[in-house]
């Protein structure tokens, strides 16, 4: 039981992944300098909504949310909350994601780009929408002029530089590492991006399941010290083994299908332990 989940997407690719309502995940710039493109949608009972970039500008009114302010869907629903900013950059909710004809355009025939990165990870999630929506472009530099130019300057993300968002509905995310290397865009070569993702089930055990075990307003110096260093242990003990056992399961439990189920199984497990201590008390 990690408390974070990493994911990390190679130069000029792109990954999918769920993430329930109330969970938060950054998006790392690892070496600096290099965009991130970002798709989220919802889908309850069939229906499918997705994050909004002028529906967002409209809320908002502003060019990119402000730490504290969310991203807003076609249907006006909030899906994403800007929590942090840790990035000196504008961002970007102007553009479309760079696609097959940005690099025709080019001269770059079978280029690798955002668009068809995001294609790939909605096919592998089994899910199809019927327009390709334009992103966020978190790190990128491109306001508008004085004189009304949009032009793409070289992103001035350091490395490290991420925001933290936090999820307002269950989302299925996709994010992309800019593909764009023949433009300053990614500061001229392009680099990985990471993720990670806070586990919400600890977050539940800490907050409600703890307290049912101990009393916690009693608990003094000695008593936190020794609570510490059984969760340091006993997370490291937990940890060593689920690497060990990841490194097998690696390759079963790459399908998209596969990862929701094994969430649903965690799901279950921690519902079961409330309802045990419930009866119990
Ligand atoms: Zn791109």
């Amino acid at each position: 039981m990690s408390e974070q989940i990493k994911i990390d997407i190679p130069p000029q690719d792109g990954r999918g992944f769920w993430v329930a309502k109330g969970q938060t995940f950054s998006v790392i710039d690892p070496e600096g300098q290099q965009v991130a493109d970002l798709w989220a949608m919802s889908i309850s009972a069939g229906e499918i909504d997705w994050l909004s970039t002028s529906q967002t500008r409209d809320i908002t009114e502003r060019l990119f949310p402000a730490p504290g302010e969310s991203f807003y869907s076609v249907k006006a629903k909030p899906l994403l909350t800007l929590v942090q900013d840790n990035s000196p950059c504008p961002h970007d909710m102007l553009f479309p994601a760079c696609n097959p004809g940005l690099y025709e355009r080019a001269g770059l025939y079978d280029h690798p780009n955002c668009r068809d990165n995001m294609l790939r990870a909605l096919q592998a999630a089994d899910i199809s929408l019927p327009i390709v929506p334009d992103p966020v472009n978190f790190f990128q530099r491109s306001e508008p002029q004085a004189n009304g130019k949009l032009e793409v300057l070289a992103s001035n993300n350091p490395p490290g530089g991420n925001v933290l968002l936090l999820a307002e509905t269950d989302l299925y995310v996709v994010v992309t590492a800019c593909s764009v290397d023949f433009h300053p865009t990614n500061g001229g070569h392009c680099t990985g991006m990471a993720l990670t993702l806070g586990n919400p089930k600890i977050m539940v055990f800490y907050l409600a399941l703890l307290p049912s075990f101990i009393d916690l307003s009693k608990a003094g110096v000695s008593e936190w010290a020794i609570l510490a260093s059984i969760t340091l242990v006993t997370l490291a003990a937990i940890d060593l083994s689920w690497t060990f056992l990841a490194h097998r399961a690696r390759v079963l439990l790459q399908t998209p299908k596969a990862v929701r189920f094994a969430n649903r199984i965690g799901a279950v497990a921690m519902g079961g332990a409330a309802a045990a201590i419930a009866a119990r008390n």
